[in-house]
């Protein structure tokens, strides 16, 4: 790939399995206690203070202006993974509208032109440069091969025709990745996806995309009358566009998780805020039972979901390469648990969160928006359940599993059940607070229900959405369990028990909720009423509108 960038080297532990997630769908856990959380040095961190402290200043400015003001188009190699997910963290914690913008210009731009540029386009990686990333069209959306843009050839080069809906960034750009169709769209002609960069030029219209969401992001309907492009500008191959455009997804996945936890975070910081100031009934609202509870399980979801993004982040950077799997994942996990997070922080600031400069409840918005940049989440469950099953779909339904680590005596269903009712499994085991029993069951028993419903479905598994949602739902849910734990394993070998304490509390609370969650995923696996509900969601669109009334 021409002009890949260089990255900063990173040892997480040799100990570290780089199929530590993957492994999950196959039924196996595989830690053994020496692994290592990948943690920041202080001067790594120190490193990023100066610009920690301006996005602390600059709260007037945001998305590309702020990026500008902090020095942050600026084409820069020596960051780790790890320390890239934290500047993003800051970013989403400060203004999700300049995380947003930082991951379309960084992540979907600058890294794929990096990447799978030609040398001749490389010069575009200047200090000044602004990237967008132009995929979605109105009547396709996230469905890439029905893209309808099209790159006409002329000469030695292309002219790009079409129009792209949502582009963020796309007001102030000086460079689109645009992708596009490279045959004409015409009944049965394949689209031959290729992906463009294409500079600013009168051919190129934008118009604002008008939004309640991320106001400062410069999210615009770009489009695209005829602009020439010679084929250097092509990145990647001709027609194989899709795979540089997945590649910049998953790149942007991890950003986009971090910058989700960062907003959560700084969620929780204002609501603990709120709650120290605000008195009702004579009290402190913080000091009521049900405010309380929900306090600590917005902490422990919090800290949770920081682990895991920490955690891939750690594990890009110890193996050089980016696996769409654990990215994946971590994106769902992102959504999911920052959607709980927030959801109790607007919540828990009564009518404090509709009122004032950055509400609670335009946190939410914002956050719940930068979850659709790489596509639903909807569709994204489908991805992950594929993705991790990928090789065994390759040998078809009669392919051979591999097997699961070991027998269970009584089956899986039956240790899970027995887990739960007697809940006699010490939580003292493995890392303190971690359930390492527990998770070592629920993960065999993934790994069995991944097989069961791949048996029974065969080729039609590929269309089962329903079984995709409670494998992905139940996966994540393991997968940041599993982070939480060797995240604790980590914190008690450099502070001891007695120093890991808080964070020991914080994987108790978690853990125990995870492992209720996984549980009513696997049941309804094979108890639920889908069919019920596809026959009531028919109907639905049937009837067109709501079908009850209450006129006689
Ligand atoms: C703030 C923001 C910034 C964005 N920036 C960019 C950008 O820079 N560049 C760019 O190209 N795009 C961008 N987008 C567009 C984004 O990629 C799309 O919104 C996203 O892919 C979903 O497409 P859609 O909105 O057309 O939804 P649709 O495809 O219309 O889907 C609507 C709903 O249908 C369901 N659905 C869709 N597909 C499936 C499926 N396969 N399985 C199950 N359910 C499904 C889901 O519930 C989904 O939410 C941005 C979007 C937002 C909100």
């Amino acid at each position: 790939m021409p002009g890949a960038s260089p990255r900063m080297p990173r040892v997480v532990s040799g100990e570290i399995k780089r199929t530590l997630f993957r492994d999950l769908f196959l039924g196996r856990l595989r830690v053994d206690g020496s692994e290592v959380y990948p943690l920041i040095s202080p001067s790594e961190l120190a490193s990023l203070e100066p610009t920690f402290t301006q996005l602390r200043k600059a709260e007037d400015l945001g998305g590309v202006l702020r990026l500008r003001a902090l020095d942050l188009l600026k084409p820069r190699n020596d960051m780790s993974l790890l320390l890239e997910a934290r500047l993003v963290e800051q970013l989403g914690g400060a203004d999700p509208s300049t995380a947003l913008s930082f991951i379309a210009h960084h992540a979907l731009g600058r890294k794929l032109v990096a990447s799978y540029g030609t040398p001749e386009i490389q010069p575009t990686l200047r200090d000044d440069s602004v990237f967008a990333f132009a995929m979605t069209e109105a009547s396709p959306g996230s469905d890439a091969s029905q893209v309808q843009t099209y790159a006409q050839p002329e000469g030695d080069g292309f002219r790009i025709f079409g129009r792209k809906h949502w582009v963020t960034n796309g007001l102030f750009a000086t460079h689109f990745v645009v992708v596009a169709r490279t045959t004409p769209s015409q009944p049965g002609n394949k689209p031959r996806l290729t992906a463009f960069l294409v500079p600013s030029s009168p051919e190129v219209i934008r118009e604002p995309v008008r939004s309640d969401v991320l106001p400062a992001s410069g999210v615009a309907e770009i489009s695209f009358h005829g602009a020439l492009v010679p084929k250097e500008a092509i990145l990647g191959e001709y027609g194989k566009g899709f795979r540089a455009v997945m590649s910049g997804l998953s790149e942007a996945r991890l950003l986009l998780s971090a910058a989700i936890t960062g907003a959560s975070i700084r969620a929780y910081s204002d609501t603990i805020e709120r709650l120290n100031q605000r008195r009702a009934f004579g009290r402190p609202v913080g000091n009521f039972p049900s405010v309380q509870e929900r306090v600590a399980v917005l902490l422990s979801e919090t800290f949770a979901l920081q682990s895991l993004v920490h955690l891939v982040a750690g594990i890009g950077d110890a193996f050089g390469t980016a696996d769409p799997l654990e990215r994946g994942l971590a994106r769902l996990a992102a959504s999911r648990i920052s959607a709980r997070v927030l959801d109790a922080t607007r919540e828990l600031h009564g009518a404090a969160a509709f009122s004032g400069d950055v509400t609670q409840s335009r946190r939410w918005a914002d956050t719940r928006a930068l979850a659709l940049l790489d596509g639903s989440d909807l569709a994204l469950e489908s991805f992950v359940v594929l993705e991790a099953t990928r090789e065994l779909r390759k040998g078809g339904p009669q392919v051979s599993l591999p097997p699961l680590p070991s027998p269970l005596p009584e089956g899986p269903k039956g240790v899970v059940e027995r887990l739960w009712s007697s809940r006699h499994v010490s939580p003292t085991e493995g890392a303190p607070g971690c359930r390492l029993r527990s998770l070592e069951l629920l993960t065999r028993e993934l790994g069995n229900q991944v097989r069961h419903q791949f048996t029974s479905h065969g080729a039609e598994f590929v269309e089962h959405q329903h079984a995709h949602r409670r494998i992905a739902n139940a996966a994540l849910e393991l997968a940041v369990w599993l982070s939480v734990l060797i995240r604790v394993q980590t914190e008690v070998q450099r502070v001891s028990t007695v120093g890991a304490e808080r964070m020991i509390d914080a994987a108790n609370l978690f853990t125990g909720g995870a492992e209720e969650r996984v549980r009513r995923q696997f049941e309804h696996l094979s108890r639920n009423e889908d069919e019920l509900r596809d026959r009531i969601a028919r109907r639905a669109y049937t009837d067109g509108t709501y079908p009850f009334d209450i006129v006689g």
